[in-house]
């Protein structure tokens, strides 16, 4: 599987203003369903799976979780089965996320969130080896080591495609940073916009993740200060100025990842963080199916953002 997104140059008011040139690097559009980092995150793990001949995949996370979503139809493209260790009760097993999940052939087994908090403690993962040998686990977001490999292809991709000074990513586990930083050799300035209030950890946990070699790029940073309140969390106003945005740029960010990018980027620019001229990229990690979640519990409205892409049954794609 290779694909390469485009990179679409938008404008908006703000961006003439200030005399900034922004593009989007549209990861959302990489696939109808395995949309954005995910697909890139998942590449060679599956790439891995497939090698070793493993039994079949288990991972991990949230009722609405993007990269469970992505994980289940991907790995059916990819004739390995799928177990996902869901956080939350089983009556949230019909919401758009899952149902779509159960239905690619995912396996879905719900836990409480103290077991779901051991996701990633080598003698929870130990037991959970054993008790389906021969599966990979790949954690919560997909973020590991061959994760970075994908996402670094990111930075191959903008090389042959234009030159720019900074690129931003929204930051969730901090795998896709990561994968940036490693790609980026230390090139461009690289800001991570972290979606949650981990403040402490978040970047100790991009570290951590990367390979040594990578460890003393000192190009990026992880700014923290732009969740809007939590991970998923955002005011009524921030989604209005977030649906302008979409309606000036002709593309849809959604408020959980993408959407908390661009909004930081609209308060930089009012900062006058950025300097004339700067060629600025943003990364769209996709995720628009979380919209579904958003939509099922009211905090956006279907009728004001656009209808999500429902899969015909038993469609295939090419992974
Ligand atoms: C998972 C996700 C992210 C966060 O990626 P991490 O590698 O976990 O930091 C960002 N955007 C979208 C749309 C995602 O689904």
């Amino acid at each position: 599987m290779s694909a390469v997104s485009t990179l679409q140059t938008i404008n908006h008011s703000v961006f003439s203003q200030h005399k900034l040139s922004v593009a989007v690097k549209r990861d959302d559009q990489i696939h109808r369903i395995i949309s954005g980092n995910k697909w890139r995150k998942l590449k060679y793990n599956l790439q891995h799976a497939k090698a070793i001949k493993a039994k079949g995949i288990i991972t991990f996370g949230g009722c609405f979780s993007n990269h469970i979503h992505a994980c289940a139809f991907a790995c059916q493209q990819q004739g390995l089965p799928a177990i996902g260790i869901i956080r939350g009760e089983a009556q949230n097993q019909n919401n758009y996320t899952l149902a779509w999940a159960q239905h690619w052939g995912m396996q879905l087994h719900f836990v409480d969130r103290k077991t779901y908090r051991q996701r990633n403690d080598d003698g929870y993962l130990a037991q959970l080896q054993q008790q389906y040998p021969e599966h990979v686990i790949i954690p919560e977001g997909g973020s590991n080591s061959l994760a970075l490999t994908g996402m670094a292809e990111v930075i191959d991709e903008l090389n042959q495609q234009t030159t720019f000074d900074t690129l931003l990513t929204p930051v969730g586990s901090g795998g896709t940073l990561a994968g940036l930083i490693l790609g980026d050799k230390n090139q461009h300035q690289l800001i991570g916009i972290a979606v949650l209030k981990q403040q402490a950890y978040l970047a100790a946990q991009v570290d951590a993740l990367l390979p040594a070699h990578a460890k003393p790029f000192d190009n990026w940073q992880l700014m923290a200060q732009y969740h809007r309140g939590g991970y998923a969390k955002f005011s009524q106003q921030d989604a209005q100025r977030l649906h302008n945005f979409n309606v000036e740029t002709g593309i849809t960010f959604e408020p959980i990842y993408s959407g908390k990018m661009v909004l930081a980027l609209l308060d930089l620019i009012e900062q006058g963080y950025f300097s004339a001229h700067q060629r600025i990229v943003l990364l769209h990690t996709g995720g628009l199916q979380g919209l579904a979640g958003l939509y099922a519990r009211g905090l956006l409205s279907s009728q004001q953002w656009p209808s999500l892409p429902i899969a015909p049954i038993n469609e295939k794609h090419q992974f």
